[in-house]
Order: structure tokens, then C-alpha cells, then sequence
């Protein structure tokens, strides 16, 4: 194909705006596939994903179209991640696009993900066409949302499409903008040495590792020797070929077209994503820019409730790794919670999803500690470490300074959920940068101690603005902070699952309120139980757990064994989900209930 009739795009769009109907829009109207495989949404391929309407991994689709003018194009269509967790990814796959189809649900209007986003595509140089999603509703407000762009990202609206990927009104406008609005590849010699950029990759139970190409300079073959130019490794390619949507293999891909390649790679971790791929023997001389090393922010403890389950945990996070290579882990010994893994993630709704596949995909009971951010202590040695795990804290004594990360958030509001906004980001130690109105809503802006989010702000920010508030951040260092290893005693024994860095200032309120709670979360015992949260060696907060008298068969008298046995029965059924704590049995929900926050 000549590079003049190749375009590659990216469909830009905050959540459930609208992205992934129209993709499926644009396939079916293409041809791709017939209606019974157009019922299940293309792009969406995970459970999870279909069900938290978010596009996890970035996809691609190869689109045969022929335009007004006669001419037959290729489309190629890069999905990208939506999520802010994502975002390396995210400009990896706008990298390797000429321009982007900015949607926008007219009836919402411009979010903090839209914004986000476009801003990546502006950075990559894209050419954007704005495109107003959901005309079909009653609530759509075109000129608004024009405005809106106009005035918030400063694009041009003038010539927005107006649409509604659901009923299918001017999708075929937006097919021709694509052609006509949107450039095609500039640069790109068929016979210079190979040079691609590594956009993506999967593992498939049946290829194996499936890389997701864009072919800058020369042309990728089968039985190719290629180097990976970060790693070194080299691989002879089995397979090369492109999605339409279905795998569908070639022979080459040439400059300026998207596809994939099939190397015997064995693991997903082995391809760094945003890696050039050149050829062993006549390798490029410069590789392209924009690389970086993604690392985790958040950690977390994962354990198995069953001790037993160890090995399948084990098991399960090794197939997981395969596919997610940003997923990291090690095995973690705890003493209450016995043996398990730290694992590391992009953020917090990466953690989530983790989380939820373990438990959905290998049906793992799992107890997930606290999460805590990366810290950054100099010593007084001068060394420097970094903490992923509270429990591991080193002597008060020997720490010089202790960094935590800050991020920049942006949130966009209806205005009257802007005042419970404002205390939420406040009570988490946030500072205001920025208050402003755009159409209604505010936009405001808060650097925050990543440490303050990560436990449940969303899920506050959701019940505060009834679902309508929009966030997105990112972020910007680390700080030095005033910050103490607040722990928890239960019955006198640390449980080192519970122990967590706070600010100085929060950490008296802070360990009162956990004492509280866990007063209420464990069951009373046959004995009294303190529990007490201390820093260092000193209480700062205590409550005392009052003895049980009567056990579970008491109001059975004599008579009915068989309800006798079930009581008893349910009773170790309960245990099973208990931790046992020295002499005491903690409940797995008063992990999750304990660490979160009002
Ligand atoms: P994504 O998160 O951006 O991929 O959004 P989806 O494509 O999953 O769409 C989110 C929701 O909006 C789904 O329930 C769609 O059926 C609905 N939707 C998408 N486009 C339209 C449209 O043009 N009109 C209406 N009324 N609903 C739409
Ligand atoms: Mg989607």
C-alpha cells in the first residue's frame, strides 16, 4: 500500500462516552464482521472491562475503506486505554497515530479524562476532529459542548461532526473526515533499515506473545532476525499480519502501516513497551524517542485467606504477568497474614483490576493489605532506599528524611457538589491551585499527597457528587513530609498488615479511628482485648474489647443435635474467613473496613 492512502488514528473519549460503539460502528460499516460477531462489542474483550466500560489494553483494527473520491484506504484504528493508571500506554499508542477522533458526549460534555487525553494528542502533534457523540439524546447540548471545546482545550468546533454512534446518524462522515481531515503517514522509506515501535503486547494461548507494531522505516517480514534496541534480545519472526478485526496474516508490513508480529517472544515482560524493533544485521542508528521505564506506584499485600491456596495464588499471578507486564510481584512473609506476595501497580484502578481478576478468573479468597505509595527515605548515612511496604520501615532513628509522592489532580463538577469537593481534597492535605468555571461546571485543581487517594477517594468523590464528578491526575514528585509508622496492636501483638505511614499531624485521629473500628469489626472473645495504636513505642489511641460469656450453642438446650451441629458447623465456616492473631481471630472484612477513611 502506498503511504498516502494509509491513515492510522486514535479514538480519544472520556469514559462511557461513547468510544467503543462508535469503533464497532466504524468496523461494521467497513465490513469487518458479520452482524452475529458484530453483537458482542469488539473492542471490549475482557469481562472486566465490559462490565467497568473500560478499555484496558490497547487494540488495533485494520479498516478497508473506500472513500467518496473512489479511492480504497486503510484505516488503521488504535484503541487506546482511557484510564489516567495507563497513561505511558496511552502515548505509546498516540505515537504511533497521525491524528485522533476527539469524542465527546454532547450531552455531558468536555471531562477531566477528555482533557487528559487530547492534551497527550496535542503533544504528539495530532490532528484532532472534534466529534460530538450522543445526538440522539434529549439532554445533547451542541453548541455548548463547541463551546466547551472551544473555550477549555482552545480546539476549533467549528467543524465538529455531530453523531450518534448508537443509531449509527453521520458515522459515515466521520469515516470520510478520517480520509480527508486527517493526514497521512509524512515520513517513512521503504528501503531504509527497520525501524518500529513496539505499541503493544498480549499473551495468546495460541501464538504466544503477539507484539502490536508501527512500522516507521523499511519493512517487517517473515523470517526476519529483529533486536528489541532496549533489551538486545534478538528473535527470527514467525508471523506478521494485522487485525481486520480478525487475525489475518501477511507477508510484510511496510512504512507507516500497523500490525503485529508473532517471534517465539516467552513472556510479555520481555517486550518493553515503547521499544524500537529494528533488524539484527542492518539495524537503524538511532532509536525512536519518547522511551521510559514504567515503574509501579502503588503496593499492595496480597495473601490467601486458605494458607493452602498458596500455590495456586502463585500460580495464577504468574499467567497474569504474562499479560501485564507493568504487574509486578514478590513473595511477602507476613506474620499475621502469613505467606503471599507484594505486588506493584500503575495505580489504583490497576490494583482493582488485578485484584478482581484473581478472584474472578482462579476464584482466589484473597485479603488485600492497605495500599501504600513508594516512599523515599534518605538515611543518616546518606544512603538512600525506597519503601514499598509500611511494615519494613527501618529505626526511626536512622531516617534523615521521608519523601512521599504528590500528584496534580484535576476535577471537573457540576457546581453544587463543588463544596463537599473541597472538604474531601482539604481533609486529605490537599492544596488549591486552581478554581474555575467552564459551562456550568467548576474545574479545580489540588496537588495531593498520592498517600491521601489511594485508599478511597474515589469512591468518595463518586458519593459526594452522585457519579458526576470527574478525576484525572498525575504525578508531579516526591515531597519531604513530617511522616510516622502508625501501628496497630491487637491484644498487645503488632499486626503488621494494619501498619501504615501517616502525617504527623493526622496520625492521633487517624489511629483513634482505626481503634474504633476495629472494636467494632472483631468478634468479642472469651477474654478482654486491648487495641491500641502506637507510634514508636508510645499508645496514642486505645479501646478495650469486652469478654464474650455466652458461645453459639448456649440457646440450644440439650435437645436438637442436628441444629447443634450446624451452629457448630457455621462457626467453622466463619473461622476459615478469620486470621488468627496469637489468641485472637481477626475477620477479613475488618481489614478492608478499618483502613477507610471518613
Ligand atoms: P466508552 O467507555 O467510551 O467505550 O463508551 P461505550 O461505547 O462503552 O458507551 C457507553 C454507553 O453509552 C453505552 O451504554 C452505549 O450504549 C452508550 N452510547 C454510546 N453511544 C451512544 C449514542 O450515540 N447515543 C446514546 N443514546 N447512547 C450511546
Ligand atoms: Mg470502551
Amino acid at each position: 500500500i502506498s503511504r498516502d492512502k494509509i491513515r492510522n488514528f486514535s479514538i480519544i473519549a472520556h469514559i462511557d462516552h461513547g468510544k467503543s460503539t462508535l469503533a464497532d460502528r466504524l468496523i461494521q460499516h467497513c465490513g469487518g464482521l458479520t452482524d452475529r460477531e458484530m453483537k458482542e462489542q469488539v473492542l471490549d474483550s475482557m469481562d472486566i472491562e465490559k462490565e467497568r466500560g473500560i478499555t484496558i489494553k490497547a487494540q488495533t483494527v485494520r479498516l478497508t475503506y473506500t472513500a467518496q473520491d473512489g479511492e480504497t484506504y486503510v484505516l488503521n484504528l488504535m484503541d487506546t486505554p482511557g484510564h489516567v493508571d495507563f497513561a505511558y500506554e496511552v502515548s505509546r499508542c498516540l505515537a504511533a497515530c497521525e491524528g485522533s477522533l476527539l469524542v465527546v458526549d454532547a450531552s455531558q460534555g468536555v471531562e477531566a479524562q477528555t482533557l487528559a487525553n487530547v492534551y497527550q494528542a496535542i503533544d504528539q502533534d495530532h490532528e484532532i476532529v472534534p466529534v460530538l457523540n450522543k445526538v440522539d439524546l434529549p439532554a445533547a447540548d451542541v453548541d455548548r459542548v463547541k463551546a466547551q471545546i472551544e473555550d477549555v482545550i482552545g480546539l476549533d468546533a467549528s467543524d465538529a461532526l455531530e453523531i450518534s454512534a448508537k443509531t449509527g446518524l453521520g458515522v459515515p462522515d466521520v469515516l470520510e473526515a478520517i480520509v480527508q481531515r486527517l493526514p497521512a503517514p509524512q515520513t517513512g522509506e521503504a528501503d531504509a533499515p527497520l525501524k518500529a515501535a513496539l505499541v503493544d503486547a498480549y499473551y495468546d494461548p495460541y501464538l504466544g506473545v503477539v507484539v502490536i507494531v508501527r512500522v516507521h522505516d523499511g519493512v517487517l517480514k517473515k523470517k526476519q532476525k529483529i533486536k528489541m534496541m532496549r533489551t538486545g534480545a534478538t528473535y527470527e519472526v514467525d508471523k506478521v499480519g494485522t487485525f481486520n478485526p480478525k487475525i489475518t496474516e501477511t507477508d510484510a508490513l511496510g512504512p507507516g502501516e500497523v500490525g503485529f508480529l508473532v517471534a517465539s517472544i516467552k513472556e510479555v515482560s520481555d517486550t518493553a513497551i515503547g521499544d524500537t524493533i529494528t533488524e539484527e544485521k542492518r539495524p537503524t542508528d538511532k532509536a525512536l524517542p519518547g522511551y521510559k521505564d514504567v515503574q509501579p506506584v502503588v503496593f499492595c499485600g496480597l495473601f490467601p485467606m486458605d494458607a493452602n491456596d498458596f500455590d495456586e495464588l502463585r500460580a495464577a499471578m504468574g499467567k497474569l504477568r504474562l499479560n501485564d507486564a507493568s504487574f509486578t510481584w514478590e513473595m511477602e512473609t507476613s506474620a499475621a497474614l502469613g505467606m503471599g506476595f507484594r505486588c506493584g501497580f500503575l495505580g489504583l484502578l490497576h490494583l482493582e483490576i488485578i485484584q478482581e481478576r484473581l478472584s474472578r478468573e482462579f476464584d482466589l479468597d484473597l485479603i488485600a493489605t492497605a495500599p501504600s505509595v513508594v516512599y523515599e527515605m534518605t538515611m543518616t548515612d546518606d544512603t538512600e532506599i525506597e519503601l514499598h511496604n509500611p511494615a519494613d520501615m527501618p529505626e526511626v532513628t536512622k531516617i534523615k528524611e521521608i519523601r512521599e509522592p504528590w500528584i496534580n489532580a484535576t476535577i471537573y463538577t457540576p457546581d453544587e457538589y463543588l463544596g463537599g469537593i473541597l472538604k474531601l481534597c482539604q481533609d486529605r492535605r490537599g492544596i488549591q491551585t486552581e478554581l474555575s468555571y467552564v459551562g456550568g461546571r467548576a474545574m479545580v485543581k489540588y496537588e495531593l499527597p498520592l498517600n491521601e487517594v489511594v485508599f478511597d477517594f474515589y469512591d468518595r468523590l463518586k458519593s459526594i457528587s452522585r457519579g458526576y464528578a470527574s478525576f484525572d491526575y498525575e504525578i508531579v514528585g516526591h515531597r519531604a513530609e513530617n511522616l510516622v509508622k502508625l501501628q496497630i496492636l491487637v491484644n498487645d501483638e503488632p499486626v503488621d498488615a494494619l501498619a501504615m505511614l501517616v502525617h504527623r499531624d493526622r496520625a492521633e485521629s487517624r489511629g483513634r479511628q482505626m481503634c474504633e473500628r476495629l472494636k467494632d469489626l472483631i468478634p468479642r472473645q472469651m477474654f478482654k482485648i486491648p487495641i491500641q495504636a502506637a507510634i514508636g513505642g508510645k499508645v496514642i489511641a486505645r479501646e478495650t474489647l469486652s469478654a464474650l460469656r455466652k458461645d453459639v450453642t448456649a440457646k440450644c438446650y440439650g435437645g436438637d443435635a442436628s441444629r447443634k451441629r450446624k451452629l457448630l458447623d457455621k462457626q467453622a465456616a466463619g473461622k476459615k474467613r478469620m486470621r488468627q492473631f496469637g489468641k485472637v481471630e481477626i475477620p477479613q472484612e475488618a481489614f478492608v473496613a478499618a483502613l477507610r477513611m471518613d
